[in-house]
């Protein structure tokens, strides 16, 4: 596919319309799907993506969406959604905590977005941090919109959080999860204000415009 498609741009200017046929099931067909097009969009290559996942039994064909919104965004060509950055976790954190709430905040940015994407235009360029430790964490923290870092093992029961780059507060407490919504919700609000003509997404299927 790479080769066809590099030959294909190199002969001619009509839009390419990428995709890997037959890429397979689950992960085998995302990673081999996000492969293939990454080494062409890298090269400028492509003007339409589709991605063709085996799907389930009964599946639907959502997974392909947004797989192929996932390739763009990830490629910076782009934005489709807010992105949650988690660190991996390693010895400085035996905590789990860090995981459950990266898992709660991309699940709430996710309920939200079909609201967000009509009141608050701009919002899917927003990039949460959510660290395991306050070593390494606040580093992170400062490149994102938003950033929160949790204490690591043997470190102070105490989480900062950093707005566009600056300490903004430091939570403590059972409530850590909800008041960093709270501050997420507030800087959603503050950031993208609700433009007068928000434009409407249309669907197009299983393709995606790069
Ligand atoms: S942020 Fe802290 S806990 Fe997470 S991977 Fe980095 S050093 Fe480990």
């Amino acid at each position: 596919m790479v080769d066809v498609y590099e030959r294909l741009a190199s002969r001619c200017d009509y839009p390419l319309h990428l995709g890997l046929t037959e890429a397979g099931m689950g992960m085998k067909g995302q990673v081999a799907s996000a492969a293939a097009l990454s080494i062409l969009l890298a090269k400028g290559i492509g003007d339409t993506i589709r991605v063709s996942l085996t799907p389930k039994p009964n599946g639907d064909r959502t997974e392909e969406v947004l797989v192929a919104q996932q390739i763009l965004q990830s490629l910076g060509l782009r934005s489709f959604a807010p992105q949650v950055t988690a660190c991996p976790g390693c010895g400085r954190t035996t905590s789990t905590f860090f995981q459950h709430m990266a898992e709660d905040i991309q699940t709430y940015i996710r309920e939200q977005m079909p609201v967000w994407r009509q009141t608050h235009p701009g919002v899917e360029t927003m990039h949460v941090a959510v660290m395991g430790c306050v070593v390494n964490g606040p580093g992170e923290s400062k490149h994102a919109n938003l950033g929160i870092s949790l204490p690591g093992t043997f470190e102070e029961p105490k989480a900062p959080v950093y707005v566009d780059g600056r300490l903004f507060t430091t939570l403590k407490g059972e409530h850590i999860v909800q008041e960093f919504l709270g501050i997420l919700e507030e800087y959603v609000a503050r950031t993208y204000p609700a433009a007068s003509t928000a434009g409407a997404l249309t669907g197009a299927g299983a393709s995606v415009t790069t």
